[in-house]
């Protein structure tokens, strides 16, 4: 999602006429888009607005924005920081050319984020204008885009704060998302990823007729051009999961992955966390996603350290990883969130070097199959959408045949790094796998 509105805050800049650069010491603004998910990730930001107070000392000039969920949650508090010019929450980044423009004009200061963050918006364009009319591909991964199905979240886990600061749940008019899509194929886009905090629980009433996410990746699979469709996340509930499934079996375009957070395996957990479901009716549902999608790759979250966590309980998480065989899990310390039902009702009493263990035995548990599912893909041959060049600068130097190190994906979102040249970008490849890791297959490109 923030990967998302950033590359929209970015293209709606250039269009206005802006350049972007990534260097601070070039930027006439900077922006911080912010996420409030746990702590750590707002520390960081209060370490850059740190850092920028020095720059500013010297540049008094100097614009700074901070955008996204903390704007929100945080409002008129991180105004106050002598550094920031510009607040302005999830809702309002429309405004963002008008705000910069402002602020580089001298009218410092300025706070845009809604008031009243769980009211259902009324229906108002705004927003839907702007991802239509800069929701472009993604532009580190070439071909690829990403487009919100939905935005918001009505489910109120005990320890989250997405309610809170991206609002109600509202999901956006099936014509105007196929519209955008159509729009990102003619543009030579070839994967599309559906977003939602609860993508699975995507509904829109027009008339007699209902959509669901199906709907959506039936439509989108029709679209000349697009050639992977991913979704990302789901929740674990059986409203629309059959008919989910289905999609996934009988239509080619559909990505055999599913990203099903359990977030705990014991059922005191879940409920504290109130998350509706038990962990039987959890492994129920991965069950029947293998069922109806033959290899098909599934993927977790976890939450360790919840409050009232005994060793029990984490031993059923640790139960849980073991039966649900992830193709990889991303595991997370907890972190009591201010204004949640968590934080305001129960005690985060389990220390924070119990946490610490917790998350390193869950992922080396993990690991471990990981390891053992990766291995499945030892000499066969997989397609892969290729991403770009590995991150690792010395493998991906061009050798004398050309040929640097290259990282892609197959439908099962295995990574896949091999040496081919650097025009296969944002194309599809064949690679032969030659040695798996708990993470990556590496392989050699196929002719
Ligand atoms: N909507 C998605 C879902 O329900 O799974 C993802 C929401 S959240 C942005 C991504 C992950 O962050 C969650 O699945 C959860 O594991 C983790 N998370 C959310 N709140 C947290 C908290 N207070 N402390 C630690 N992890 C948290
Ligand atoms: Fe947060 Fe739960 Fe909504 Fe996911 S479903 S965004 S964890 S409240």
């Amino acid at each position: 999602m923030n990967k998302l509105d950033t590359a929209l805050v970015g293209s709606a800049l250039k269009a206005a006429g802006f350049e972007l650069t990534g260097s601070v010491k070039e930027a006439d603004a900077v922006l911080i888009n912010t996420c409030s998910v746990r702590e750590h990730a707002e520390q960081r930001v209060f370490s850059h607005l740190g850092h920028l107070k020095h720059i500013k000392e010297s540049r008094p000039a100097l614009v700074v924005g901070v955008i996204g969920c903390m704007a929100q949650r945080l409002g008129k508090q991180l105004l106050e920081d002598k550094t920031v010019d510009i607040v302005c929450g999830p809702g309002q980044i429309p405004q963002i050319v008008t705000l910069v423009r402002e602020a580089l004009d001298g009218n410092k200061k300025t706070l845009s984020i809604t008031e009243k963050i769980r009211q259902k918006p009324d229906e108002d364009n705004t927003l839907d204008d702007f991802e239509s009319a800069y929701g472009i591909e993604d532009k580190e991964i070439p071909g690829q885009a990403f487009i919100r199905v939905m935005r918001g979240c009505d489910k109120f886990c005990s320890y989250c704060v997405v309610p809170y600061v991206r609002g109600a749940e509202v999901s956006r008019q099936p014509k105007v998302i196929i519209e955008q899509i159509k729009k990102l194929a003619g543009n030579g886009v070839k994967q599309v990823t559906l977003l939602g905090q609860r993508v699975n629980a995507y509904r829109y009433t027009t008339g007699e007729k209902t959509y669901c996410l199906a709907d959506l990746l039936s439509m989108a699979s029709d679209i000349k051009g697009i050639e992977w469709i991913r979704f990302v996340t789901s929740y674990p509930s059986k409203e629309f999961f059959d008919e989910i499934l289905e999609a996934m079996a009988t239509l080619s375009k559909v990505c055999n992955y599913l990203h099903l957070p359990a977030q705990s395996g014991s059922d005191k957990i879940l409920h504290a966390m109130n998350r509706g479901y038990t962990c039987s009716e959890y492994l129920e549902l991965l069950d029947r996603a293998r069922a109806a999608a033959a290899g098909i790759a599934i993927a977790g979250d976890f939450i360790v350290g919840f409050p009232g966590e005994t060793k029990e309980d984490f031993q059923a998480t640790v139960d849980l990883v073991k039966k649900a065989r992830y193709k990889n899990c991303f595991i997370f310390k907890y972190s009591p969130r201010p204004g949640t039902n968590a934080d305001e009702k129960l005690k985060d009493n389990v220390p924070a070097e119990i946490k610490r263990k917790r998350n390193i035995e869950l992922l080396d548990v993990q690991n471990e199959i990981s390891e053992k599912l990766s291995r499945q893909s030892l000499k066969k041959t997989v397609r892969v959408l290729v991403e770009g060049l590995s991150k690792k600068p010395h493998l991906n130097q061009a050798g004398s045949e050309n040929k640097p190190q290259l990282v892609g994906r197959t439908t099962a979102d295995y990574i896949v790094v091999f040496n081919g040249p650097k025009a296969l970008a944002g194309q599809f490849a064949e690679v032969k796998i030659k040695r798996t890791s708990a993470l990556t297959l590496f392989g050699e490109l196929s002719h």
